[in-house]
């Protein structure tokens, strides 16, 4: 059982996974490897002068594995819920379970259709579907998060990995009871 299983390696995806599995939930990300961010010259990412987006989506794998995140390449095709946990069916033939479950499908909504989340035409170019959420994260079944491209938000890496941070710590502290903060400090000298 995982605490937390977030659908999609993007950007959006990955930076949740970075908070939520340093936070010590036990994070799974499952991806189909078939993202579009990989095609991406990015020159516009803060802090990165330049980078391609397939060097971007490496690094944030290895950071997010850094702090105990594991993933999976497959698609998922359903997720149900049971009483307190959803399960998570791949094409491949697997089952993952999850408390809570992030769903980062970038632009494409047809997981999210599938399974009954409410959907809405998207506003951002190239973007025709996307998830109905709160400011918060929160679609229309409890337990089930929604961010980036998939959550409609600017198709950015900035943007979405902003927003996969800020879904993961609305979750975090929902979890935990009281708002979270993840710093850390350099030692004293
Ligand atoms: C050619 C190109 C150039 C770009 N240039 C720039 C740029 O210069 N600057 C900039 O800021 N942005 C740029 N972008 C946009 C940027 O890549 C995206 O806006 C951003 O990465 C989207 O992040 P995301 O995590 O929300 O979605 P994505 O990166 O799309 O990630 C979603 C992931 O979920 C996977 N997925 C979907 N459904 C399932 C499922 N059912 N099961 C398993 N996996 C699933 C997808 O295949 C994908 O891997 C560019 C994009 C493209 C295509």
């Amino acid at each position: 059982m995982y605490d937390v299983v977030i659908v999609g390696g993007g950007p959006a995806g990955q930076s949740a996974a970075i908070f939520t599995s340093k936070a010590g939930l036990k994070t799974l990300v499952i991806d189909n490897e078939k993202g579009l961010t990989q095609r991406a010259l990015l020159k516009n990412h803060y802090g990165i002068e330049e980078t391609s987006g397939a060097e971007l989506v490496k690094t944030g794998k290895k950071q997010a594995e850094r702090f105990g995140t594991e993933f999976v390449k497959a698609q998922v095709t359903n997720v149900s819920k049971n009483a307190e946990s959803f399960d998570l069916q791949t094409e491949e033939g697997s089952t993952y379970s999850a408390k809570q479950v992030i769903l980062a499908t970038g632009s494409n909504a047809k997981l999210a259709q599938a399974i009954g989340l409410k959907t809405k035409d998207g506003r951002e170019k190239y973007v025709k579907t996307v998830i109905e959420a709160d400011e918060a994260g929160h679609t229309n079944i409890d337990g089930i998060w929604a961010a980036g491209v998939a959550a409609g938000v600017s198709v950015h890496t900035i943007v979405t990995s902003g927003d996969g941070a800020k879904k993961a710590i609305n979750l975090i502290s929902e979890l935990k009871g009281e708002r979270y903060v993840d710093h850390d400090k350099l030692p004293a000298k």
